[in-house]
C-alpha cells in the first residue's frame, strides 16, 4: 500500500504539540501501512522545537527552518523532505481533526483523486477570520477556476506527482491550495469537522490576511496588469470617438460652438493620455513576466532535518 506523509508547519505552538502526538500517532498507526509524519519547526521562539526534537525518530521527522518564513513556505519545506505517495497537509493547532485523515485517503484512494480538499463544517473561527475568508474563496475560485467551497482550509491529500510540480515552481509567495490546482485535473472535496484552536492563538493577524490576499492575486493572475491595459484602450478609444463627435459638432455649428479650439485640445488631450495608459500596461506585462522569472529564487533554507 502507498506510503503516507503528513505534513505539519509548526509556529510557537509549544501547548498544542503533546496533545497533536497524543490524536495523530494513533491515527496514522491505525492506517495499517507505511507512514511519515513530517513537522517543519517554522522559527517558533518558544519550546516548539525542543518537543518535536523530543519525538523525532523513525517515522517522526522534524525540519528545522532557520527563521519564520509563514506557514506556506513552512509546508514546502516539509514536501521537500517527504517522500510518500500521498501527501496530507494539516495544521498544527488541532483546529483539523486527525482522525480525519483516514476519510481523506480512503476518498482519494477510491476515486483516484489527485487532490482532495475539505470543507470546514460548522467552522469555529471568530466573525474577523471568516469574512476574509470567505472573500479569499471567492477570489481564488475566479483565479484557479476550480470551483471549491474551501481554500483556506489546510487539512488536504495531494499525489506525489502535484506535489512534486509545486516543488518544481520554487515561488516566494504563494498559496498552496491554488498552486495545486495547476498541477491536478482530479479534483474533489469532502467536508470534515472543524474544532476550536487547542491551545495558543491564530498566527494570522488582519494585515498577514490581506497580504495572503495580495499574494494570491499576484502570483496567480496578471489581472492588475491587464487592467491597466485594458482602461488604456477604452481611454484612447474614448478620445477618438470624442475627436470624431466634436469633428462633425465643428462643422455643423461653426467655430464658435468648439470654443475656438479648446474641445479639440481636450478630444487629443484623452487620446494621449489613453495611449500613455496603454504604454504602461504594456510595460507592466513585460515587468510582470521578468517577475515571474525572477520569483525562482529559493522560498525558505533549513538549518537540519532531525
Ligand atoms: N504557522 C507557521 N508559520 C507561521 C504562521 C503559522 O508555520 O508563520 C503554522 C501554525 O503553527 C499552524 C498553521 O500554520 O500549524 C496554521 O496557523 P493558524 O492556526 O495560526 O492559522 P488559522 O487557523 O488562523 O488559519
Ligand atoms: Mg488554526
Amino acid at each position: 500500500m502507498d506510503k503516507i506523509s503528513v505534513v505539519i508547519p509548526v509556529y510557537n505552538e509549544e501547548k498544542v504539540l503533546p496533545r497533536l502526538f497524543e490524536r495523530l500517532v494513533p491515527v496514522m498507526e491505525g492506517l495499517k501501512r507505511p507512514y511519515e509524519v513530517v513537522l517543519v519547526d517554522d522559527g517558533s521562539t518558544d519550546q516548539s522545537l525542543a518537543i518535536l526534537k523530543s519525538h523525532a525518530g523513525e517515522k517522526i521527522h522534524v525540519v528545522e527552518l532557520t527563521r519564520n518564513y509563514g506557514q506556506h513556505a513552512a509546508v514546502f519545506a516539509g514536501f521537500e523532505s517527504s517522500s510518500g505517495e500521498i501527501v496530507i497537509t494539516m495544521d498544527a493547532d488541532l483546529q483539523n481533526p486527525p482522525e480525519e485523515i483516514p476519510r481523506l485517503v480512503q476518498t482519494m484512494e477510491d476515486g483516484n483523486y489527485e487532490v482532495v480538499g475539505t470543507v470546514r463544517k460548522g467552522r469555529k473561527d471568530s466573525v474577523f477570520r471568516i469574512f476574509p475568508s470567505k472573500v479569499i474563496n471567492a477570489v481564488t475560485r475566479r483565479i484557479t477556476k476550480v470551483h471549491l467551497n474551501d481554500w483556506g482550509c489546510m487539512l488536504r491529500a495531494y499525489r506525489r506527482a502535484v506535489v512534486e510540480g509545486m516543488l518544481k515552481s520554487q515561488e516566494h509567495s504563494t498559496f498552496i491550495p491554488a498552486l495545486a490546482t495547476t498541477f491536478a485535473k482530479d479534483i474533489t472535496e469532502i467536508e470534515v469537522a472543524h474544532e476550536e484552536r487547542f491551545a495558543g492563538e491564530s498566527k494570522y493577524s488582519f494585515a498577514k490576511l490581506v497580504s495572503l490576499q495580495f499574494d494570491l492575486v499576484t502570483s496567480f493572475s496578471d489581472f492588475p496588469l491587464k487592467f491597466m491595459l485594458y482602461s488604456g484602450l477604452i481611454l484612447a478609444f474614448l478620445g477618438i470617438g470624442f475627436g470624431g463627435v466634436l469633428a462633425v459638432a465643428r462643422l455643423s455649428f461653426g467655430a464658435a460652438w468648439a470654443a475656438e479650439g479648446v474641445f479639440t485640445l481636450f478630444a487629443v488631450l484623452f487620446f494621449f493620455v489613453g495611449a500613455q495608459f496603454l504604454a504602461f500596461g504594456v510595460m507592466g506585462e513585460y515587468v510582470g513576466r521578468i517577475y515571474r522569472e525572477v520569483k525562482k529564487r529559493p522560498p525558505y533554507t533549513i538549518r537540519r532535518i532531525h
